[in-house]
């Protein structure tokens, strides 16, 4: 059986920080990554506009895994802030999260990220404009490496990881097995018919691994606890209408309360310039977005989402069911992704293919014209609606027929794993990071976790 000091499980942003921070502070450490997914260069969606249009769903999904994980096509925003993200505050204290937040930015600046430009709301008037017209500015700075600097950070870092780390890739983890009694004498990664032994495991598994940690969970007697699920749509319109804000803050997350049912629906991932993206969790294909730093690569098309949580209170523990299930319904209908005109959704009537050549604003993704109202909850669809229109008041045109909402875009949280402020299970070695934790939900919450969790074990080692 092959030995290591530290095994960690994924190579998302949580695994890849926790690995950078482990080899910088205990030089000599044997550590181990395993990947379900392939390394960086190799990762390549099918999908090309044109001889392939829809998801194939390739056995592992090149947008969501491997080295880089979920965040490595993503728009490299990263978020300074307790306000969203996750909740990391709340284990290692807010003064903690943030200082581990900085430190992540200056080691992405110090791999590649220099001269990308950070946001900030600090004293920006856009917050009064907010609160005048119903609506919430949250405060936060934003890094924004863009999708093609993202990329180079992370060659950057695999390329100095990679000889003291053994990367193991395509090498998905079946189960983690405690060896010797409650962990005492480490534990034992088992990935098809290899067996590896460990005395500290890190579990980076990201929210595509998220089945298979509340398979871990179980075979361990982790406690976890139900969580939430967002659904919601994303918006598409002409990068103009929302230019006084991208251009001031890039990203702006912005809650507005329904007046209907006093729900919270929310600006999520926005992407000024950007384009839109199909995404596939475990074969259900919802939408996303991202955008490029190089001009040459921006598009005249602003994108981000709209959603509304959902947190369901016992008998139901299945939120991220009752989340794939209005998935599955859209790619029932459209194939994958559904998108419809504005103008059209409030008349009651779907697009279709001409209409959708006819609009003013040409879409970024391919996407099944059809009708979102036969896919998501009237009142989820409702108070989308009503934060379109309240919207428009701070960036006039955003309720336009034209603009485009594309469905489902789905957020799925993985259960909350019971960790303490070290992050570490109840089984003394094995710890839980990033957004498998149910911890993060966001690049910069997942890289600061994974640096809390190397330094604690750093300090025992
Ligand atoms: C298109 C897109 C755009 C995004 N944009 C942003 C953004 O701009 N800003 C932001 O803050 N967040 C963004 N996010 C979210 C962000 O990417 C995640 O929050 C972040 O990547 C979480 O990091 P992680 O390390 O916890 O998990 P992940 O990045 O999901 O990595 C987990 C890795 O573990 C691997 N894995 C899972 N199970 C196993 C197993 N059993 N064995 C071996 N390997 C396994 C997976 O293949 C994966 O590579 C975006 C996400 C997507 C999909």
């Amino acid at each position: 059986m092959v030995g290591y000091d530290v095994i960690i499980i994924g190579a998302g942003p949580g695994g890849i920080f926790s690995a950078y921070e482990l080899v910088k502070l205990k030089k000599g450490l044997k550590i181990a990554v395993f990947e379900s997914g392939t390394q960086l260069e190799k990762r390549k969606c099918p999908i090309d506009g044109k001889r392939v249009q829809a998801c194939v769903k390739c056995k592992t999904c090149a947008i969501m895994n491997g080295f880089g994980g979920a965040g490595a096509f993503s728009d490299g925003k990263y978020n300074i802030t307790n306000q969203f993200g996750g909740t990391l505050y709340a284990y290692i204290g807010k003064q903690e999260a943030l200082d581990l937040m900085q430190y992540v930015d200056s080691i992405n600046l110090s791999h590649g990220g220099e001269g990308t430009a950070l946001y900030s709301t600090a004293s920006t008037a856009i917050k009064k404009l907010c609160l005048q017209n119903g609506l919430h500015l949250l405060d936060a700075s934003v890094r924004h490496l863009g999708t093609d600097i993202n990329y180079i950070v992370l060659e950057n870092l695999y390329n100095e990881l990679k000889d003291q780390v053994d990367f193991y890739f395509e090498t998905h983890v079946d189960s983690v097995r405690l060896s010797g009694r409650d962990g005492a004498g480490g534990y034992e990664v088992v990935t098809g018919n290899q067996t590896y032994q460990c005395s500290k495991c890190i579990i980076s598994a990201g929210r595509s691994g998220s089945k298979w940690m509340e398979g871990v969970c179980r075979q361990l007697d982790i406690p976890t606890k139900s969580n939430r699920v967002d659904i919601g749509v994303r918006i598409e319109l002409p990068a103009a209408v929302f230019s006084h804000l991208t251009d001031e803050l890039y990203e702006s997350k912005i809650i507005y309360r329904t007046k209907e049912f006093e729900d919270l629906v929310r600006t999520f991932c926005m992407n000024p310039k950007g384009v839109v993206v199909s995404e596939n969790t475990n074969g259900i294909v919802t939408v996303n977005g991202h955008s490029y730093e190089d001009p040459a690569r921006h598009t005249e098309n602003t994108n981000f989402a709209l959603l509304v949580s959902k947190h369901f209170s016992e008998p139901f523990k299945d939120s991220n069911g009752y989340g794939e299930s209005i998935a599955r319904l859209s790619n029932m209908l459209g194939g994958g992704v559904i998108v419809q005109r504005f103008g059209d959704l409030i008349r009651g009537r779907r697009s279709n293919l001409a209409r959708i050549e006819e609009n003013f604003v040409t879409p970024t993704l391919s996407a099944t014209p059809g009708d979102l109202s036969l896919v998501i909850p009237k009142r989820i669809l409702d108070g989308i609606i009503e934060m379109i229109y309240a919207l428009d008041k701070i960036a006039p045109g955003t309720a336009n027929d034209d603009t485009l909402l594309y469905g489902v875009e789905v957020k799925f949280y993985n259960m909350e794993v019971e960790i303490d402020h070290h992050l570490e299970t109840r089984h003394k070695g094995l710890f839980v990071i990033g957004d498998c934790s149910g911890v993060t939900h966001s690049l910069s919450h997942a890289s600061a976790s994974g640096i809390h969790v190397a330094r604690v074990i750093a300090d025992e080692a």
